[in-house]
């Protein structure tokens, strides 16, 4: 099987397992085509667990549900609905800071990675997501940890490579483009399922026998 070969046989056999486990979805998925509740939620997501981010949104458009009402909810109001994610405390000022710039702009959450990456609290990563979950702009992969871990596992990202543009790099030069806007979701379902960070279930996998396993003891 040739590189190409095999990597359309990873796809497809990852889509059909998921289907048929029935995966969980991914907490951003909620949010397909409203790219400032995206925005938010890409921001709060960062270093939490998925039922924290979801918890953390959930109170957080109960009280306000557009830019120009949280861009008037007090700071209080902000840290008391966001505390279940992890470094809530600057995250208060990330959630201000995006609503009263989107407010200003007239509602408008922008669609280019700069200016998103302008905003303060939003980094490549929660630019592209924003991008790909607001706007259906999938120019680039989004890379979190299960995309970077799994990426090597499967040999198709160099073991020495960390910075996540750089594994969005590798990854875009090998899957086709059809795969992108797909690839993290997938990652983020595989490694919560099976994938796992410290013990992958590589008995029970379906790409078992056309993995490399690199790194994995
Ligand atoms: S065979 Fe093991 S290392 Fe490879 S993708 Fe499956 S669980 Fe991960």
């Amino acid at each position: 099987m040739d590189e190409q070969a095999r990597i359309r046989e990873i796809y497809n056999r990852l889509i059909q397992t998921r289907d048929a486990q029935q995966w969980m979805p991914t907490s951003l998925s909620h949010f397909e085509g409203q790219p400032f509740k995206a925005l938010i939620a890409a921001t709060l997501s960062a270093q939490t667990r998925e039922e924290n981010t979801n918890a953390a949104m959930a109170n957080l458009l109960a009280l306000a549900d557009t830019p120009e009402k949280m861009a008037q909810l007090s700071d209080e109001q902000i840290r008391t609905a966001i505390r279940p994610v992890m470094y809530f405390e600057p995250k208060v000022r990330y959630v201000r800071d995006i609503a009263e710039r989107v407010t200003a702009n007239g509602g408008v959450v922008p669609n280019t990675l700069d200016e998103l990456m302008a905003y303060k609290g939003v980094g490549w990563k929660v630019a592209v997501l924003t991008l790909a979950m607001g706007y259906g702009i999938n120019d680039d992969i989004t890379v979190d940890v299960h995309v970077a871990r799994i990426g090597i596992r499967l040999g198709l990202v160099k073991p020495t490579t960390k910075q996540p543009p750089k594994v969005n790099e590798e990854l875009k030069q090998i899957l086709p483009r059809d795969m992108w806007p797909y690839w993290n979701a997938l990652m983020v379902q595989f490694g919560r399922a099976i994938c796992l960070p410290t013990y992958p279930q590589c008995q029970k996998c379906p790409l078992n026998n056309i993995c490399p396993k690199v790194g994995v003891k």
